[in-house]
């Protein structure tokens, strides 16, 4: 799951980012609205959290020009504007939850993953041939035998799993496992990729993790 913080102030995001990260997210930090509204609508996020008041673009704009692109991914509040009439007013822009400053890190992921929860007839279970992956518990099972994964690697399996029977670009797992640091020219997801197919002590009679030479990698049942 990717999330995009919009947030001009470095101490807070730069604890959000990396409390955010150990709970196995993606996070991309936007430190002005005028990034923060270019990241958003070509991201592809699961989540944006936003500051109201920035310099550039605020997040009540950023709110409303995301949701005219974007319908249904949520977008959480988080600012300093403690008024009743503030808070409707940011809600009234599209977002779907409204988090007051100053804020405890506990209750912010739990509101988190309430929106992220998934929506009825949603999935929080998916397979690849005898790997179980749980999107709910964080948990992968290989015939009944757990296999821990780093938070990345478990990104990408939830990444390739959720795709599972379309080609991911290597462009599209960047975007969507790391975050816009990422440094394109090394081998990393190739390394995460071997890992991965190490720990789920992938043989070649069930070889789900396959590559895509020059395009990037798919996750099949043989
Ligand atoms: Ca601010």
């Amino acid at each position: 799951m990717k999330i995009l913080i919009v947030e001009d102030e470095p101490g807070i995001s730069n604890f959000l980012k990396q409390g955010l990260e150990e709970e196995s997210y993606s996070v991309d930090v936007a430190e002005h609205g005028k990034l923060g509204l270019e990241l958003a609508l070509t991201g592809d996020y699961d989540l944006l959290l936003l500051d109201w008041m920035l310099p550039a673009a605020s997040g009540i704009e950023i709110c409303r020009q995301f949701r005219i692109k974007f319908k249904e991914t949520p977008v959480i509040f988080l600012t300093a504007k403690d008024t009743v009439d503030e808070t409707i007013f940011g809600l009234q822009s599209g977002a779907n939850d409204y988090i007051k400053k100053p804020f405890h890190f506990d209750e912010l992921l739990e509101r988190i993953k309430v929106q992220l929860r998934p929506k009825s007839g949603e999935h929080s279970i998916f397979t690849l041939g005898n790997i179980v992956l749980n999107t709910k518990t964080h948990r992968v099972f290989k015939e009944h035998e757990e296999i821990y994964l780093t938070q990345k690697e478990f990104a990408l399996l939830e990444f390739l799993i959720k795709n599972k029977g379309s080609v991911c670009k290597r462009t599209s797992i960047i975007q969507k496992v790391w975050d816009i640091h990422f440094d394109y020219n090394t081998g990393v997801i190739d390394v995460y990729i071997n890992a991965l197919r190490k720990k789920l002590k992938l043989t070649t009679n069930e070889d789900y993790i396959q590559t895509v030479r020059g395009i990037g990698y798919i996750a099949e049942e043989l």
